[in-house]
């Protein structure tokens, strides 16, 4: 994305106003301009380039509260479907026979499928006769696709706390 492109774009709450003179300092990398941001409660901030792009800058802090409330609520892995934090939170599903979040059973295929959501798109994972190992794989899948989520957001929320 080019800079210029930035403007007018929102991240999370942020609507990114116009580019400014000011350079990050400590980001590391040379030439990152900050932004004039508003955000959707009202207040202005300034965020970096990278910061916007990387999911970094998301409110002028006041997402924060809102954030952590989740997080404490709905730190389980098998809770987060979706890598947008603020779309953690989903009601655990409709007609699940086999308890578990992402295992359903396919009558048609004789067999329990695994999905998990990524990125909130739906990735099927596969096929199983035991539910058992059906709900094994959903687990090493949420090891896999979600923990990495799970570490970003809590990243998140220290960063906006320390604000
Ligand atoms: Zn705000």
């Amino acid at each position: 994305m080019l800079e210029q492109e930035l403007i007018g774009k929102r991240f999370g709450r942020l609507t990114v106003v116009e580019r400014t003179d000011i350079k990050q300092c400590n980001s590391g990398e040379a030439g990152n301009m900050m932004y004039r941001c508003v955000c959707d409660c009202g207040k202005e901030r300034l965020a970096s380039g990278t910061d916007l792009k990387r999911g970094r800058a998301v409110s002028c802090g006041c997402a924060n509260a809102d954030v952590v409330k989740e997080m404490k609520r709905r730190l389980h892995l098998g809770d987060v479907e979706h890598s947008n934090v603020y779309q953690l939170m989903r009601k655990t599903s409709k007609n699940n026979k086999s308890g578990r979040k992402g295992v359903f059973w396919n009558s048609r295929k004789k067999g329990w499928g695994v999905t998990i959501g990524v990125n909130g798109e739906k990735k099927t994972i596969g096929l199983y006769s035991r539910l058992s190992d059906a709900i094994a794989v959903r687990e090493e899948a949420e090891e896999k696709y979600h923990k990495p989520l799970i570490e970003e957001a809590r990243m998140k929320v220290d960063e906006e706390k320390q604000e």
